[in-house]
């Protein structure tokens, strides 16, 4: 059975931010449930250990939630049994997610001395105004005190996520903002329009009327801009919202997109092993209890058909902007040829100018990349 990647939930946050639709719960109404929730990781990866064996993990991914806000003590306590339930290869990528109000130099020492080498900084914007409006709780002086303690306690691989399509946010106020944060010299950066849904403060508050935001041509303006600002600054778009530059590719988003195996310990976390898909359950009180008991914390699962997994290998892949998906690597997996189950879609899509062949890959074109949503509906 292959390696696999695994994705630690940390759900906590200070509070809600307006856009987050994110499953996350304001620290301070349920810090008394932190250590029971740990305790659950733990138990949780008990259970795998007792399930799939002592597997090999490639790549160790804190995600949230804010990672960053709890105790680092927390996070090594989650290592250390990483550690003991499974196989961690030498050299692997350990990210974690952080706040920058979240973070210090002491934070940062204690994550390196634990093993973790890479850290994603949620920076969202510069503009003081529009965080304050998304509710969050940091000011760019944070963002640039974040990025010196990382940088101080030996962090060589920074990534920074930034949204754009912010209310009343404007082309060149995007373009200053992209500039801004490539002045802190990110070895990565994962850059997402907003997506409005109906479930957060945003999205209420968009269909009431009282805010506007930038529209899909607006977006892409943004995103076509987004292109050429962060090549010419060394960053290689590597996936169609995420630059590094080369050699600091995301290697546990990759597990993602070129359809391997991860899997998803905590509140909410998505597995993907062995043909099957599940996901946790998204109430801390079910999570914990249930663990308590020592079941299956999970909510859902499913068998993917052959034919859904192909559809998720081609769609995953074509996010891949220079790697897109191999046709041979395609065959060998599913015994089919690609051409054999997609040849009238993949003529149509080709002759539109939107999806393309090279050297042995499906390729999305680059006019493609802004229409990447109708392209994969046709293989689905
Ligand atoms: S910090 Fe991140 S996960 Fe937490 S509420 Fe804000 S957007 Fe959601």
């Amino acid at each position: 059975m292959e390696d696999v990647g695994l994705y630690v939930h940390i759900p906590f946050c200070t509070s809600k931010c307006n856009y987050c639709d994110f499953v996350s719960f304001p620290y301070a109404m349920v810090k008394h449930q932190s250590t029971e929730y740990f305790q659950a990781l733990k138990t949780e990866m008990e259970l795998i250990r007792e399930n799939f064996g002592a597997l090999a993990v490639n790549t160790v991914y804190f995600g949230g939630g804010t990672p960053s806000l709890v105790s680092e003590s927390f996070i090594d306590y989650v290592l250390s049994y990483i550690r003991r339930y499974f196989y961690v290869k030498e050299g692997i990528e350990i990210s974690i997610e952080a706040n920058p109000e979240t973070v210090t130099l002491n934070k940062f020492k204690a994550y390196a001395d634990m093993g973790i080498n890479r850290v994603s900084l949620g920076v969202q914007t510069d503009s003081e105004d529009c965080l304050i409006e998304m509710s969050r709780h940091h000011s760019w002086n944070d963002v640039i005190y974040a990025v010196e303690c990382a940088r101080e306690a030996g962090f060589t691989n920074l990534g920074v996520d930034l949204i754009y399509g912010l209310p009343g946010q404007y082309l060149e106020q995007w373009e200053n903002t992209l500039h801004k944060v490539l002045e802190q010299k990110p070895e990565h950066m994962s850059l997402y329009g907003l997506k409005l849904s109906q479930e957060t403060a945003w999205g209420r508050l968009a269909q009431a009327g009282p805010l506007t935001f930038p529209d899909e041509d607006q977006q892409a303006d943004m995103y076509l801009a987004t292109q050429e600002i962060v090549r010419s600054a060394g960053l290689e778009q590597y996936e169609i919202s995420n630059y590094a530059k080369p050699g600091f590719e995301s290697r546990h988003n990759l597990i993602y997109w070129r359809g391997q195996h991860y899997l998803g310990i905590g509140v909410s976390a998505a597995s993907y092993y062995n043909k099957y898909r599940w996901s946790n359950y998204r109430l801390l009180p079910q999570y914990i209890a249930g663990l308590k008991n020592r079941s299956w914390p999970r909510e859902e699962m499913l068998t993917l058909s052959k034919r859904e997994e192909m559809a998720e290998t081609i769609i995953m892949g074509l996010r891949l902007i220079k790697e897109g998906v191999s046709i041979s690597a395609f065959e060998e997996r599913f015994g089919v040829s690609m051409h054999q189950i997609y040849e009238k879609e993949i003529v149509s899509l080709a002759e539109a100018g939107l999806i393309e062949e090279k050297d042995g890959h499906l390729l999305l074109t680059k006019q493609a990349r802004l229409l990447a949503n109708e392209v994969f509906r046709e293989f689905i």
